[in-house]
């Protein structure tokens, strides 16, 4: 993939971003004027003033998104009137595909042409998907006795707070805005202090596509300010949280101590991806691995970051791995050409550098990589990097890293490979790699995971759920379902008389 047309060098010099936020239908700075600085993990660069949102801004947006929600503005129209508006807002954002990919790639890092290729369009889709779903939805009868008519209903909840992560901004974004938003609901966007500037964005395409003021919020702000009043708010209803564990135990918390609003916690990964010997081809495997790993610089949710490989092949599977992982090596997000890009930040990038650490010091052998690369550029840059010789008990196989960092852990029986694939903190995507029908079926079956993929992984459509079992999260985004997390259930009894 590649955009050989666009100079994006020449498009970023010029880019001037509008870092302020976006409430009841306009820009405006925060209440209290603060800024916070937009940094380029490409080079170090400040690219905007962000809007420093805190509670007072949180305040206005709520306001703002309640009022709009009492008085029907976009709760009231009909589902048919609402798809229209959500249709134009998805053809806005294909129609701004280059700024926001360029807004996305310098905020966070990813190459260009999967901001452009990948995340534009899954962005229009998504919000596209529940624009033509939401009149297509019916509510149910009960089959109750003949003296009764029992109405089972959905309505919008009211107003929905979204805090989303930096990985995949607008995708994320999305995810929450679609079922919301076609449901009927008000929204107020928290996008992450490290990718704020697609949110704000998107915020002004859909207003131009005729979404009424107030209907969506956008406060940037960092997650212990603008977040946390957020999601303590007394008049949100319900809070779609993606990010991490340690936040979504937060979040939790905050409903706990507020007013016990819904929680949808989309949280971390650690997932397995098991290699059987009766699969036939080794190298395929390895370079789904390889790709799937190290896509989006390994700050996937889904990064299959734990491989299981039967001994009896480990030593064909690593050397495939080892030939296709330099193909990652990170270059210039702007060139085109890329494969990877820059992690996020300076943070990010230490805490990759020190499990990288971590495993060399628990004895794991670093088979490729393992270096900050392209520091001279003043970006945030890893290589891709493969352990193997790793044991389950290992900090790199117990504890996320969001980075581009595999570890390679050998098995001897079916048993022991579902045992350790299961022994994680996590459950959210699993793989299993067999030309058994019997093998792959059992062992799917037994993968404690919200997502099982057999012979692939990167299989993915806004049709299919995607969410997590134990600390990965109790919400699933995407298809019909993701209605359920936006609506309140309603039993409406009528008596029939004879
Ligand atoms: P994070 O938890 O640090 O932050 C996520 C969001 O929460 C940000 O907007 C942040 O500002 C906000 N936040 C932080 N502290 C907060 C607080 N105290 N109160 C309220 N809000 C707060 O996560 P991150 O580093 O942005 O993202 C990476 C994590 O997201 C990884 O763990 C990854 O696995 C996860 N993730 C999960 C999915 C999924 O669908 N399951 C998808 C993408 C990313």
């Amino acid at each position: 993939m590649s955009s050989p047309t666009i100079d994006w060098h020449a498009s970023a010099a010029a880019l001037q971003p509008d870092g302020r936020m976006f409430i009841a239908g306009q820009r405006q700075a925060s209440a209290s004027r603060e800024t916070f600085a937009c940094v380029s993990p490409i080079d170090g660069r400040t690219i905007a003033q962000v809007a420093r949102g805190q509670a007072a801004d949180i305040d206005a947006a709520v306001a703002s998104a309640r009022a709009a929600f009492d008085d029907g503005r976009w709760a009231r129209k009909s589902p048919a009137a609402r798809k229209k508006v959500l249709l134009k807002f998805a053809d806005k954002i294909l129609a701004a595909k280059e700024q926001l990919a360029l807004l996305e790639t310098l905020d966070m890092g990813k190459p260009v042409q999967y901001s452009l290729g990948v995340d534009v369009p899954a962005t229009a889709r998504c919000i596209a998907w529940y624009a033509e779903a939401v009149d297509k939805v019916y509510d149910e009868i009960a089959p109750t006795g003949p003296n009764a008519l029992a109405l089972i209903t959905r309505e919008p909840m009211g107003v929905i707070g979204a805090v989303v992560p930096w990985n995949y901004p607008m995708i994320m974004a999305a995810w929450k805005l679609g079922p919301a938003l076609a449901a009927g609901n008000s929204v107020v966007l928290k996008p992450s202090e490290k990718s704020p500037l697609t949110a704000l964005r998107l915020a002004e395409l859909a207003m131009e596509a005729g979404l009424p003021e107030g209907v969506f919020n956008v406060v940037p702000g960092h997650g212990g300010e603008a977040g946390e009043a957020l999601a303590l708010h007394m008049d949100v209803d319900a809070v779609g949280f993606t990010g991490s564990t340690r936040v979504g135990r937060k979040m939790l918390e905050y409903a706990g101590r507020s007013n016990l609003k819904r929680v949808y916690n989309e949280l971390g990964g650690k997932s397995a991806f098991i290699v059987f010997p009766d699969f036939d081809d080794i190298a395929r495997a390895a370079k789904t691995v390889a790709g799937s790993m190290f896509f989006n610089q390994g700050e996937s949710c889904n990064a299959p970051s734990r491989v299981f490989v039967h001994e009896s092949i480990a030593d064909a599977f690593l050397a495939t791995v080892a030939a296709e992982a330099p193909k990652y090596q990170p270059g210039d997000p702007l060139s085109g050409k890329a494969e990877m890009g820059a992690l996020v930040d300076d943070t990010q990038l230490k805490t990759v550098m020190g499990y990288i650490d971590a495993g060399r010091t628990e004895g794991a052998k670093l088979l490729v990589g393992g270096s900050r690369v392209r520091a001279e550029t003043g970006g945030y840059f890893v290589e891709p990097t493969v352990f193997e010789g790793v044991n389950n008990r290992m900090r790199i196989a117990r504890e996320e890293i969001f980075g581009p960092v595999m570890s390679v852990i050998r098995f001897k029986t079916e048993e022991e490979a579902v045992a350790m694939a299961n022994d994680s903190a996590y459950g959210l995507q699993a793989s299993v790699w067999s030309h058994n029908i019997n093998r792959a079926h059992r062992v799917a079956r037994a993968l404690r995971a919200g997502m099982v993929h057999v012979n692939q992984y990167d299989e993915d459509d806004i049709t299919v759920p995607f969410g997590g079992f134990k600390q990965s999260g109790n919400g699933r985004d995407k298809s019909l379902h993701a209605f359920d997390k936006y609506t309140e259930l309603k039993t409406t009894w009528l008596r029939i008389d004879n």
